[in-house]
C-alpha cells in the first residue's frame, strides 16, 4: 500500500513559499486533485499494476474527474504542474507515465502541430478518456540516437492527397496495447544513400495513426518497473495511412521534436518531483518510527545527514521545477532548463528510492512492498524520455 496522499509529507510545509508561481487558487486545485486521485486512482492502483495497464473503463472516470484536460499552455499550465506533481505523488510511476503520456506527451503533438480539423477529431475524445493516446518514437535500434530511425511512411503517389504506406517496428511504447491513437515518428523521405553518419532526422514526419488499422500488431513488453504503463512493441506492416494523418508539415519532424521533447522533459520532471515527494514521505515516516539499538533510526546522525541532503536537494529541484513550469507558461521554456529538470529530478528520485530501500532493510526488499516498487520504478525515470547521459549532453550543448 502507498502512504495516503493526505499524510505528512515534507513538501507540505509552508506552501506560501511557492509564491510567485502559485497562489491560493493553486492550493485549492491541489486539494481537489488529491481528493480525485484518492478516489479514482489509489483504490485501483494495485490492480492496474497487476494487470499491466490502467483498466479500459477507468479512463472515462479519469476524464470525468477532470484529470485529463488541464491546459498545456499559458497560466493553465501552472494547474497542470500541480496536477502532474500530485500524480507523481501517488507513488505509482507506471500510472503516472500512462496518464502523463496520454494527456500530455502524446497529445502535445496534436495540440502543437495539429490542424483545427485534427484537433477537433482527436482532442475531445482524449480529454474525455474515450480514446487513449500513445507516442511511438523509439525503435529497437533507435532510442537515444534517432538517426537510426527505420520506420518508413512511403507516399502512395505524388499528390498531397495520396496518403502513405507505413512499415516498421516501434518498442517500449507506453499505453501501447490500449491506445486508440498512435502518434508515430517515421521517415517520409529516405536518407541520401551516401549520407552515412550525417543522415540525421531530415525527411521524417509525425503521423496520427488509428491503432486499429489493418497491418498493426501490438504485443505487451512487460518491464521490471512502471508495470501499469502498458508498455508494448508495435509492428506496422503495409499500414495504409490517409494523407490527413500527417501532423504539420511533411519532413519537418526534427523541428517538431525539438519543441515537443522539451515539453516532454518538463512533464517527466514534474512527475518525478511528485515521485520524490512520495518517497521522502515514506522514508521520513519510517526512520522516525523504526527503532534500532533502542532509538529511532532518525536518531542516528548518518541517517539524519543523508535525509537532510535529500530534503535539501528536493527543495531545490521542486522550486526549479516550478520555475520551469512558469517559464513554459510564458512560452519561454528552453532546452537547458527542461534538460536540467529532467536530469536532476529523475536522478534525485533514484537516490531517494535507494535510501528508502536501504533504511527499510529486508521489509523494503519484499516482493509486493511499496518500497520495492519505488526502487524498481525509479531506475526507468533516468532512461525514459531521454537517458541522463543525453540530458548532460543537451545541457552542455545548450551552455
Ligand atoms: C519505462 C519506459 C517507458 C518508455 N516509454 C516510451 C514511449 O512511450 N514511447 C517511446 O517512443 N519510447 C519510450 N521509451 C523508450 C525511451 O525513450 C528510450 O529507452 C530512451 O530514449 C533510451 O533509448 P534506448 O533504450 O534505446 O537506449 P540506448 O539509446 O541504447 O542507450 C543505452 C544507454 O546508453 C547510455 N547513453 C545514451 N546516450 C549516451 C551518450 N550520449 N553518452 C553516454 N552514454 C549514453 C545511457 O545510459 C542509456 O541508457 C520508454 C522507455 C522506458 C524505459
Amino acid at each position: 500500500m502507498s502512504t495516503p496522499l493526505t499524510g505528512r509529507q515534507p513538501a507540505d510545509r509552508e506552501l506560501a513559499l511557492e509564491f510567485p508561481f502559485f497562489g491560493p487558487d493553486h492550493d485549492a486545485f491541489r486539494a481537489r486533485v488529491r481528493e480525485r486521485l484518492a478516489a479514482s486512482v489509489l483504490p485501483r492502483a494495485e490492480a492496474w499494476e497487476e494487470r499491466g495497464a490502467i483498466a479500459a473503463d477507468a479512463w472515462k472516470e479519469l476524464g470525468a474527474a477532470g484529470l485529463l484536460d488541464v491546459g498545456h499552455t499559458g497560466e493553465d499550465f501552472l494547474r497542470s504542474a500541480v496536477l502532474l506533481e500530485e500524480l507523481g505523488a501517488t507513488g505509482y510511476a507506471g500510472i503516472r507515465a500512462s496518464i502523463g503520456v496520454h494527456a500530455y506527451m502524446a497529445l502535445s503533438y496534436v495540440l502543437m502541430f495539429g490542424s483545427p480539423e485534427q484537433q477537433a477529431a482527436h482532442v475531445p475524445p482524449a480529454h474525455r478518456g474515450e480514446r487513449v493516446t500513445a507516442l511511438a518514437i523509439s525503435e529497437p535500434d533507435a532510442g537515444s540516437d534517432l538517426r537510426d530511425l527505420a520506420t518508413r511512411a512511403v507516399p502512395r503517389g505524388p499528390g498531397a492527397t495520396a496518403g502513405f504506406v507505413l512499415d516498421g517496428h516501434k518498442s517500449y511504447v507506453a499505453n501501447g496495447t490500449g491506445a486508440g491513437l498512435l502518434v508515430v515518428l517515421a521517415r517520409t523521405r529516405p536518407p541520401a544513400p551516401d549520407a552515412g553518419a550525417q543522415r540525421g532526422l531530415t525527411g521524417a514526419s509525425m503521423l496520427l495513426v488509428d491503432a486499429d488499422s489493418p497491418g498493426i500488431t501490438r504485443r505487451p513488453q512487460p518491464m521490471v518497473g512502471w508495470r501499469a504503463a502498458d508498455i508494448a512493441e508495435i509492428t506496422f506492416e503495409g499500414v495504409e495511412v490517409p494523407a490527413d494523418a500527417l501532423l504539420g508539415r511533411r519532413d519537418r519532424a526534427l523541428m517538431q521534436l525539438m519543441r515537443a521533447l522539451d515539453f516532454e522533459r518538463l512533464v517527466a520532471g514534474l512527475l518525478a518531483v511528485g515521485g520524490v515527494r512520495h518517497t521522502l514521505g515514506l522514508l521520513d515516516g519510517h526512520v522516525r518510527a523504526r527503532r534500532v539499538k533502542g532509538v529511532p533510526l532518525a536518531s542516528h546522525q548518518s541517517v539524519r545527514h543523508r535525509l537532510g541532503e535529500l530534503y535539501g536537494e528536493f527543495d531545490m529541484v521542486r522550486r526549479y521545477a516550478h520555475h520551469a513550469a512558469w517559464l513554459h507558461a510564458r512560452g519561454r521554456l528552453d532546452t537547458r532548463t527542461a534538460s536540467v529538470l529532467k536530469l536532476r529530478s529523475t536522478e534525485l528520485a533514484l537516490s531517494a528510492a535507494q535510501a528508502c530501500a536501504q533504511y527499510h532493510g529486508a521489509q523494503g526488499y519484499l516482493e509486493g512492498s511499496a518500497v520495492a516498487r519505488l526502487h524498481r520504478d525509479a531506475t526507468a525515470g533516468t532512461i525514459a524520455a531521454g537517458a541522463s547521459e543525453l540530458m548532460r549532453d543537451m545541457i552542455f550543448e545548450a551552455s
